[in-house]
């Protein structure tokens, strides 16, 4: 087992990779850029090592400085957390090349699966049903008119390189098909300098439903169930629940075993999500995350398994701690991401802290790096903390969020805390009927 891993990241996630580590026996080193100096994540961690200034690029992005510190405190690993580095190709190949393991995925996977277009190939012919669309990249208008024309319209003009739904382009009809490739283009060439576009059929009224899994590298790959992430706000998840209120136990085997099955085919190593749309009883791939998700918490307080320590056993050559068969469903869990932002108009709300009291009791669980007094610099991604709730069953969960979100006191900035209590009264949310485009809806009538 490693000695001591360094965490390559900051704020929530940085704080849960130390606590899987402490657990585990493991030391831990926290990097941070000068604008993190009094950070919880800095705090705790056993020892730590500033990698530049306040910009990401500077700093958590900043490959050479977070080498240096792993090699400078003597780590034998590093664990990426998610954005930053975490699918980066070759930031894993560098880290391995220094002989430091990567805790994630293989460089080769992590690349294919970066580029949505060879995602969609790999995953179509590991036997994943994919949204009909174009086999490939789309180059001229000419080939967008023929995909739109066997598809059918409305179609989504999506970047290879797209994520945290920036570079999709909607086309409701042909008029608006060569000016919503365009903008693509120039939009996935800005966020992400490469300007590959391909074609989705758009669907109207899914669920954004995605199976984690995780694989060892003796073979064994398993399936933990699915998360519901429909509520969603610019393609952004705000709220998830596993497991879906909208699958039946028999939806649910099928995906996860034919998810299970592909994951075995493509050889793949770690911790992973494959993210699907589902609509009238179909499942279609959007795309595979290879690395731990911000929501993976709920996957852990429905199966009862610890994924971060599963995921440093995998990279450390030891083997999966359950099989398949030990992995049973109980009880609900909601995940609501609070950020740091105005719950009606989302301006970010970064600044000073002055109240902080997290709540607890049974079945509640908050992930976050806030403490009072702290101040949220603006430089980095708002969401601040993330309340976890577990009941027995969804009716439970829902009365716990409440009376946990009524606990909840952050002072001194804006947060989001207001936004799920109103949504709490909502019958459709309630009920759990709604899709992937039911929040902007909702929220367009709260203005
Ligand atoms: P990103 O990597 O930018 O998050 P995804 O491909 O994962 O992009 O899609 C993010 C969200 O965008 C999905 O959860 C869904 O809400 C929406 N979306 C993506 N593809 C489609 C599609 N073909 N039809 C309708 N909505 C889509």
């Amino acid at each position: 087992m490693f000695k001591k891993v360094l965490i390559a990241n900051r704020g929530e996630i940085a704080l849960r990779i130390h606590r899987a580590c402490k657990e585990m026996g493991i030391a831990t080193v926290a990097v941070h850029s000068t604008a993190d100096a009094g950070a919880m994540h800095v705090r705790l961690a056993d020892e730590s090592v500033c990698i530049g200034p306040a910009a990401a690029r500077d700093s958590y992005l900043n490959i050479a400085a977070i080498i240096a510190a792993a090699e400078i405190t003597d780590a034998d690993a590093i664990h990426p957390g998610y954005g930053f580095l975490s699918e980066n190709a070759r930031f894993a190949e560098i880290v391995e090349a220094h002989d430091i393991t990567f805790i994630g995925p293989k460089a080769e996977h992590i690349r294919t699966m970066g580029d949505k277009i060879a995602a969609k190939e790999a995953a179509g012919n590991a036997g994943i049903p994919l949204v009909p669309g174009s086999d490939g990249g789309i180059n001229t208008i000419e080939e967008a008119r023929k995909v739109a024309k066997k598809t059918g319209f409305p179609v989504l003009i999506k970047a290879a390189a797209g994520g945290g739904g920036k570079g999709m382009k909607l086309a409701r009809d042909e008029s608006e098909l060569e000016m919503a490739m365009s903008t693509a283009k120039q939009e996935a060439k800005a966020a992400f300098g490469d300007d590959a576009i391909y074609i989705e059929k758009y669907l109207t009224l899914p669920r954004h439903i995605e199976i984690q899994i995780a694989a060892d590298s003796f073979g064994n790959v398993i399936h933990l169930g699915e998360r519901d992430c429909s509520l969603q706000r610019r393609h952004q998840k705000v709220l998830e629940e596993a497991l879906s209120p909208a699958l039946t136990q028999k939806e649910r085997e099928r995906i996860g075993e034919t998810t299970r099955k592909a994951i075995e085919k493509l050889g793949f190593l770690g911790v992973g999500t494959v993210e699907y749309l589902y609509e009238n009883g179909e499942f279609y791939f959007i795309e595979m995350n290879t690395r731990l998700q911000v929501e993976h918490p709920i996957t852990e307080q429905v199966t009862n398994v610890d994924l971060v320590r599963e995921q440093i056993n995998i990279a450390a050559g030891k083997k999966l701690s359950i099989q398949q068969k030990d992995i049973t469903f109980r009880g609900h869990s909601i995940e609501c991401r609070i950020n740091a932002e105005d719950p009606v108009h989302f301006q970010p709300s970064p600044g000073k802290v002055v109240e902080f009291h997290a709540p607890g009791g049974p079945g509640v669980r908050f992930d976050s790096a806030v403490y009072a007094g702290y101040t949220i610099p603006p430089h980095y991604d708002s969401m601040i903390g993330k309340l976890i709730v577990f009941g027995d069953d969804r009716a439970l969960c829902l009365e716990r969020l409440r009376r946990a979100l009524s606990e909840t006191v952050i002072t001194g900035i804006s947060t989001t805390v207001p936004l799920f209590e109103r949504l709490l009264d909502e019958p459709d949310f309630q009920t759990g009927d709604y899709n992937i485009h039911w929040l902007e809806k909702w929220l367009e009538k709260q203005k």
